[in-house]
């Protein structure tokens, strides 16, 4: 099995130790299941390695836009973690779950007048301050609130993390964050180290998702390192705050590589107390941002068959009740997912086909080329490893009602986003 939360019993898929037909049956699909104590134990993992190999000083930020609703935050706040946010909508959410805003990290490379100040009202701790005119807007309005902010500056390292585009942020051409090849860091710095109402920490920097090479974050924290270096010495600025982002992939199928987490961190650790030591500069409390890593393989989505169509000499195509409206990322990104016939695990996989969703749309699709066992309507399909950006790059299309989350764990199912309704969709047609 692709995750260890996952086990047959009886030719049944079971998830976190509940039967997955049952659990459909009960809460109507499509639905999302989440199994809490994996949520937990990928926190912890990250906690104790970060404590561990870069001190007591480093700390952990959920990236919430990986899976965002209210019960999200009670748990990364049981946790220990901070988080970021990018959003007044992210903010609000995790200021209503009671999450200790000082700890919270407000990136974007847009924020908006609004959001700054709704985010400086909700008393979120650190903004990231992604250019220049943000600067100066976040100047301004800390100005009129009368406070100083604490901001760390995006800096963009120019590397490639060799994933796809749609996830490569890096880069000296991103749209997120200013180039230190073009020396439009060390401006950046300049400016913002003149204005009063802001304090500036630290950097940060994030190069991109479903990193699996080696050396990615040691070539970054390279250039992190060096460039602090360079404050140092021409500005006596000394960063407090390394940020490096977030980005380790995950498993979404059995061909696929397992990232040792822990073991990267401690080797990166090792490169740059080193690399520090030899620059001669204080060693930073230093964060990292996992989303996908945190809550991927704590997610799985349950569907419904509707039609099976057999296209005789060309293909088979499985319907579900649900598609990219709970799951885009194959649409977005022709991502890898691995699905299951969960009431018949142990059946003959004799039915090749691409499982397709209910949209309007060709490229609605879940995953193509699978093989599964013989399908009917009314049969239940599961797909594995939906835990990050599903739910929370859900939409409306069609018109579909978002579906709801049930949160699995040691004292049982509950439901912690309920299934949307109609009438909840036209609640805002005037
Ligand atoms: C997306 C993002 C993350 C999280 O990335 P994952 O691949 O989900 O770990 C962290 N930080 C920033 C700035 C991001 O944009």
């Amino acid at each position: 099995m692709i995750a260890t939360n996952l086990k047959i019993k009886d030719g049944v898929l079971e998830f976190a130790g509940f039967s997955t037909p049952a659990l459909a049956r009960k809460y109507g699909t499509p639905l999302y299941l989440m199994d809490e104590q994996r949520i937990r134990d990928n926190c912890r993992m990250y906690q104790k390695a970060m404590t561990e190999f870069f001190g007591e000083k480093a700390l952990t930020l959920y990236a919430s836009k990986a899976l965002c609703f209210k019960r999200m935050y009670e748990i990364v706040s049981d946790e220990g973690l901070g988080i970021d946010v990018v959003s007044s909508g992210e903010v609000h959410t995790a200021a209503k779950a009671g999450f200790p805003m000082e700890k919270a990290f407000f990136h974007g490379n847009n924020k908006t007048d609004e959001d700054i100040a709704f985010a400086m009202d909700r008393g979120v701790g650190y903004f990231v301050v992604d250019n220049v005119e943000e600067l100066y807007a976040i100047e301004h309005i800390a100005e009129r609130k009368g406070v100083t902010q604490k901001c760390l500056l995006r800096v963009t390292p120019g590397i490639d993390p060799h994933t796809y585009d749609a996830v490569a942020t890096g880069k000296v051409d991103s749209k997120f964050g200013v180039p230190i090849e073009t020396g439009q860091a060390e401006e950046f710095y300049n400016y913002a180290a003149a204005l009063p109402h802001l304090e500036i920490v630290g950097l940060h920097c994030h190069v991109g998702s479903m990193v699996f090479d080696e050396d990615v974050y040691e070539r970054t924290a390279q250039i992190m390192l060096e460039f602090m270096a360079k404050l140092h010495d021409k500005y006596g600025f000394v960063t407090q705050f390394l940020d490096l982002g977030g980005g380790y992939g995950v498993r979404y199928r059995e061909s696929e590589g397992v990232v040792d987490i822990a073991y990267r961190i401690s080797a990166l650790a090792d490169f740059m107390k080193e690399l520090a030591a030899q620059l001669n500069i204080p060693f930073p409390a230093v964060l990292l941002e996992p989303g996908r890593s945190i809550v991927a393989d704590a997610g799985l989505t349950m569907y419904t068959v509707g039609s099976v169509k057999r296209i005789k000499g060309y293909k088979n195509y499985v319907s579900v009740d649900g598609g990219m409206t709970d799951n885009p990322r194959y649409a977005l990104y022709r991502s890898q997912y691995t699905v299951f016939a969960p009431e018949r695990m142990e059946a003959p996989p004799t039915l090749h086909c691409d499982v397709v969703g209910r949209c309007c749309e060709s490229d609605d699709i879940i995953q193509p080329d699978v093989w599964l066992p013989e399908l009917r309507r009314g049969d239940l399909l599961a797909v594995c490893t939906t835990g990050a950006y599903n739910y929370a790059m859900a939409s409306h299309y069609n018109r579909i009602p978002n579906a709801p989350i049930v949160m699995l764990s040691s004292k049982g199912a509950s439901v912690a986003v309920k299934r949307e309704t109609l009438d909840q969709m036209i609640k805002n047609d005037a």
